[in-house]
């Protein structure tokens, strides 16, 4: 089925949702006019539905190999990467200054919904280079800027993220790879890292690799470790990729999805690497990187959401069983609510991109508190969606669905990496409950404010809707504070339910907004929202409320089903 890219949905919430035009409205992005954000969306809408999703089925069927060392891409990924990087995709709102376009990220967030919806593992490789350009331009020095910025941006070389190792997962602080000073201002880099996305690959002429490592004597824990960027081959004098760097592939991951993207165990063996920002500090800059990459990921499940109800409704609307299946109640059901989480999904990961935007062009700190308060709920909702839409896809395909060859199988096992890496969505959840809440609930409750405005705005022309909205935010603020009052085990206990409330209060009212701008049949999907998936968020605080006593009372042989 071909894939139609959102352009105008995503043109929509920014325009009439999520409050887009304060963006445009700033000095540092004033050249994000309307019509330069429609040629933006329409252009890259063009890339995603013509040249991505055609390469998607064939990355499925024909998974990157490690040949000699040297990771070959799936067919047709090489010509798909060129055409993102001739365009000057994998810079659009990196900084004009080393050759970026310096739009805001709100914008990107769009753009990389479409691509990652057409082609998962494709767009992996761009959005890693981002997260590493996005780094860089916060942490690096100018010696390393200017070297790797502008051929990140170009697309010349690419960017990967490496702090995965076997014993160093969540606890990212467990890491043991080692740097040692050479003497010379650079360092020797050692140890092995898994499960590292587009490790290798033959689309760019060069690899930069982050890599975070310890110094010796540094602190324990996540207070000693630094971040350092390894390239592949070590640029010469005239910034050409020079000797090879003392690092491999050693393999190939085998996985249940995301088959074009070569997920690599890679061994460092004193790799020649620079240290990026200050010694001891590299939590901070990868904190830069994995924000950026956390949002990016969240948006890739809207993506694949799209994309796989998309392929539901066509084939429902093909399909007949007593008539065509789109007709029977239990699938509209499915459909409707579907295309509702898709919405709500989609416009948390635009806000929390305009928060981040507004951020960087006010410099005010309650944008960025808002920003990083909804970085956790973007990733972790957005990806839970992409994988209970995919799913439901997988559903109304009925048989069909558990047969490869139409696809829907492909978008649930490609979603279901995306609750998995960037911090697994459990850890998204306690930094929601942990740190994000450690400003006495002051971003939260400055969220929840608006909210209830919104509800109160809508009173006159949604009497109903609005009420369910206002009744909701105030019953979560309730909630938020009891949390607030509770020992920190005891909130993480109920972290994911709690992050999920909050999504779900979130995604009505950005229904609700959308209802009053829209009319028609976006007060519909509205009503359908705050009707079918709102009232969940209820079941969700009774649980977050739970705290911890049952579940530390629950033994370890009960868990196992042989209880004492
Ligand atoms: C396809 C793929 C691509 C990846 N790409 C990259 C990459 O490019 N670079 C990179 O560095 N890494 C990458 N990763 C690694 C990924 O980020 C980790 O797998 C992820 O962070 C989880 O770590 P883990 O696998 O060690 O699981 P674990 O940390 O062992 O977690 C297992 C379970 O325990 C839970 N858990 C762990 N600690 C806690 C805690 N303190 N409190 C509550 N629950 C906890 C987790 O939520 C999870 O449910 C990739 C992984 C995969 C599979």
């Amino acid at each position: 089925m071909a894939y139609r890219a959102p352009v105008e949905q995503i043109r929509f919430i920014l325009d009439h949702v999520v409050g887009f035009s304060e963006v445009a409205a700033t000095d540092r992005f004033a050249e994000a006019s309307a019509d330069t954000v429609q040629a933006i969306l329409t252009e890259a809408g063009r890339i995603a539905s013509e040249v991505f999703a055609p390469l998607n089925r064939a990355g499925d069927l024909n998974p990157a190999r490690l040949e000699n060392g040297v990771v070959r891409s799936s067919p047709g990924y090489a010509g798909g990467f060129a055409a993102l990087a001739e365009g000057g995709w994998i810079g659009l709102s990196a900084d004009a200054a080393h050759g970026g376009m310096g739009m805001p990220l709100s914008l990107n967030v769009g753009v990389n919904e479409m691509l990652s919806g057409a082609c998962l593992a494709l767009q992996l490789n761009p959005l890693l280079t981002q997260g590493q350009i996005d780094a860089l331009e916060h942490h690096a020095d100018d010696a390393i800027k200017a070297l790797y910025l502008p051929r990140l941006i170009s697309g010349e070389w690419s960017g990967t993220m490496n702090l995965t190792e076997p014993g160093a997962g969540s606890d990212v602080g467990a890491l043991t790879s080692r740097a040692e000073p050479a003497g010379d201002g650079t360092y020797r880099i050692t140890g092995q890292k898994i499960f590292i996305t587009w490790g290798d690959g033959d689309l760019t002429e060069n690899i930069c690799h982050a890599v975070l490592a310890r110094l010796p004597d540094a602190p324990a824990g996540t207070r000693g470790i630094s971040l350092f960027m390894v390239p592949k081959f070590i640029p010469d004098e005239n910034g050409r990729p020079g000797t090879a760097n003392s690092l491999r592939v050693v393999s190939l991951e085998h996985k249940l999805g995301i088959h074009g993207s070569p997920t690599c165990v890679m061994s460092f063996e004193g790799a020649t690497g620079w240290l990026i920002g200050q010694e001891n500090k590299g939590m901070a800059a990868m904190f830069t990187m994995m924000n950026s990459a956390r949002l990016g990921v969240g948006i890739q499940g809207v993506g694949v959401a799209e994309a796989a109800l998309q392929q539901a409704v066509e084939y429902a609307t093909e399909r007949n069983q007593m008539g065509p299946i789109i007709r029977h109640p239990d699938v509209r059901r499915m459909l409707a609510v579907g295309r509702a989480e898709v919405f709500a999904a989609r416009a948390i990961c635009l806000a929390c991109g305009v928060a981040l935007d507004m951020a960087r062009a006010t410099g005010g700190a309650e944008w960025a508190a808002r920003a990083a308060f909804l970085t956790p709920i973007a990733k972790a909702h957005g990806t839970d969606v992409g994988c209970r839409v995919a799913d439901m896809g997988v559903q109304v395909h009925g048989g069909m669905g558990y047969i490869e060859e139409t696809g829907a199988a492909q978008f649930l096992r490609d979603a279901r990496i995306t609750p998995i890496y960037e911090g697994t969505n459990g850890i998204q959840a306690m930094d929601l409950v942990g740190r994000k809440l450690s400003d006495d609930g002051a971003a939260a409750m400055n969220l929840l404010d608006e909210v209830l405005d919104g509800a109160q705005s809508a009173q006159a022309g949604l009497p109903d809707l609005a009420n369910h909205v206002w009744q909701a935010a105030e019953t979560l603020r309730e909630a938020t504070q009891d949390l607030l009052e509770r020992q920190p085990d005891d909130r993480f206990a109920g972290a994911v339910p709690y992050l999920a409330a909050f999504a779900r209060v979130l995604g009505a009212h950005f229904h609700l907004r959308a209802a009053a701008a829209g009319g028609g049949d976006q007060v519909t999907l509205a009503r359908i929202y705050i009707t079918r998936v709102l009232p969940h968020f209820a079941a969700d605080l009774t649980e977050a409320r739970a705290g911890l006593a049952d579940l530390e009372a629950i033994s370890d042989g009960a868990l196992a089903g042989v209880p004492g």
